[in-house]
């Protein structure tokens, strides 16, 4: 069901509820309301009728009964029955009263003898019951019931009118529902189709924000940033693609050029021998750089299936350096504490040996490789939430405008093109970090050295 019928028709059910709750009310209300008067009228008719028998002195009983039948203000089937001390009749309005009398039986007697005054119905008609005490007659019952056939053809009326008036609201109220769902609903309709209209090729297209404030306008907000994001990767991917076949091209090109001069003519086995070897260099460059790319894959994958496990960075980093110091004698890596940990839970974090192991091989390879000096220095600080790790290095730094990008796969700072390397390795790491639900950063300045910092979470 789409939503706007929905919302229609709970709307529509929550009026109808509360009109027809309303409707009945009132209906009772003025039933009872009639009622209450009906019997107030039975009830003077009663007393009025004793009053006049007994009371007043004797009236022609004859008399009064063409009075009552007469009187303008008598009741529809009206009849009035008086009842002395033994249960019989000494007045009746009507003539063939005996019909009537059958119908109030000894029951109806005894209870208003008891209760004084007893109000109740027999079939259509209201009946009404009062006891009346004289000093020297004694005690009478009276009984006087009509048909309020007025006050029911009214409440019928009534009723009738009620049953319109709740349609015809409901009516309306599913009319105004529909509308105003619609209405609430257009901005999302036509957010519908502007989505709808968007694909790879066009995700700059941006949707209506509207005033910038309700929901429906900070929905379309967030998917346009999200857009803007997709974009971004995208751009990301596509600057990937072409620096990665650019990076895979210039190895090959020289490969085919080394080849084709070296068939040009015949040479000298020692010719030969340089060809090949040069042949092998850039062959090198290229399973180097493929191993990269593979690295990189591999990371963007690792999150599923990963094992993590407690361990301290502080000892992390101590392998990491002699492994470096292995492969590089001429590096200077010098690690050092913030301040020495006085428990092994200060410097604890969860995560991957090999992983992290990667992440600061390739910060400190990189510190050295592009400083004069070969030198990086690393610290290791720590505060209740994070343990932090700086690399610091006093070398070729990187331009300002490019420190964003260097952890895009692939892109090496102007500054950086003759020294070795494939721009893979802060990609990989920024990958990694990110799976350990860390952060990492750099601060730099062109001529004066670089600080990169990574910020993982403890366990
Ligand atoms: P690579 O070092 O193989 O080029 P990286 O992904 O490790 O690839 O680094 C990307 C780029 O970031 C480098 O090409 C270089 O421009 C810059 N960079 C990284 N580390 C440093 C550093 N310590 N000092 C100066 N530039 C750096």
């Amino acid at each position: 069901m789409k939503i706007r019928t929905k919302i229609a028709l709970q709307f529509t059910l929550i009026i109808a509820l509360i009109l027809v709750a309303f409707a009945a009310y009132f209906y009772y209300i003025d039933q009872q309301n009639r009622k209450d008067e009906f019997q107030a009228r039975l009830r003077d008719r009663a007393l009025t009728t004793a009053n006049l028998l007994i009371k007043v002195a004797p009236i022609n009983k004859k008399l009064l009964k063409i009075i009552d039948k007469e009187t303008l203000s008598s009741l529809y089937a009206e009849k009035v029955l008086m009842f002395n001390a033994e249960d019989k009749i000494v007045y009746a309005s009507y003539a063939a009263d005996s019909m009537v009398y059958y119908k109030y039986n000894a029951e109806l007697l005894k209870n208003i003898r008891q209760q004084k005054y007893v109000e109740t119905t027999n079939d259509s008609l209201e009946v009404v019951g009062v006891m009346y005490t004289d000093q020297e007659k004694g005690d009478f019952v009276v009984i006087a019931s009509a048909e309020d056939y007025l006050g029911k053809s009214q409440l019928q009326k009534l009723s009738k009118l009620l049953i319109y008036s709740v349609l015809f609201g409901i009516s309306i109220t599913t009319v105004l529902g529909f509308v105003f769902a619609g209405q609430s609903l257009k901005p999302i309709s036509s957010m519908n189709k502007e989505v709808g209209s968007i694909t790879a090729y066009n995700l700059r297209k941006q949707l209506n924000e509207g005033n910038r404030q309700d929901e429906i306008a900070q929905l379309a907000m967030n998917f346009n940033r999200m857009l803007q994001r997709l974009e971004q990767s995208f751009d990301l991917q596509r600057s990937f693609v072409s620096n990665a076949s650019h990076e895979l091209r210039t190895p090959l090109a020289g490969l085919k050029s080394e080849i084709q001069v070296a068939l040009e003519e015949e040479r000298s086995p020692e010719e030969y021998r340089r060809t090949l070897q040069s042949a092998l260099t850039d062959t090198q460059r290229l399973i180097e750089l493929t191993n990269g790319l593979l690295q990189l894959a591999q990371s963007e994958n690792k999150e599923r299936g990963l094992s993590m496990q407690p361990l301290r960075l502080d000892e992390l980093i101590f392998e990491t350096q002699e492994e470096i110091q292995t492969q590089h004698p001429d590096y200077q890596i010098l690690v050092d504490f913030d301040e020495i940990p006085d428990n092994e839970q200060s410097v604890m974090v969860l995560g991957s040996v090999p992983l992290l192991k990667t992440v600061f091989s390739n910060l400190i390879d990189n510190a050295c490789k592009y400083s004069p000096d070969k030198r990086a220095e690393v610290r290791i600080g720590f505060d209740p939430k994070s343990c932090f790790v700086r690399v610091i290095d006093a070398g070729i730094g990187i331009p300002q405008e490019e420190t964003k990008r260097i952890f895009e796969p692939l892109y090496r700072a102007k500054n950086a093109t003759t020294y070795r390397g494939y721009g893979i390795g802060l990609s990989v790491c920024r990958r990694i970090v990110d799976v350990h639900r860390g952060t990492i950063q750099v601060e730099s300045k062109l001529g004066s050295g670089s600080i990169f910092e990574v910020i993982l979470p403890h366990l």
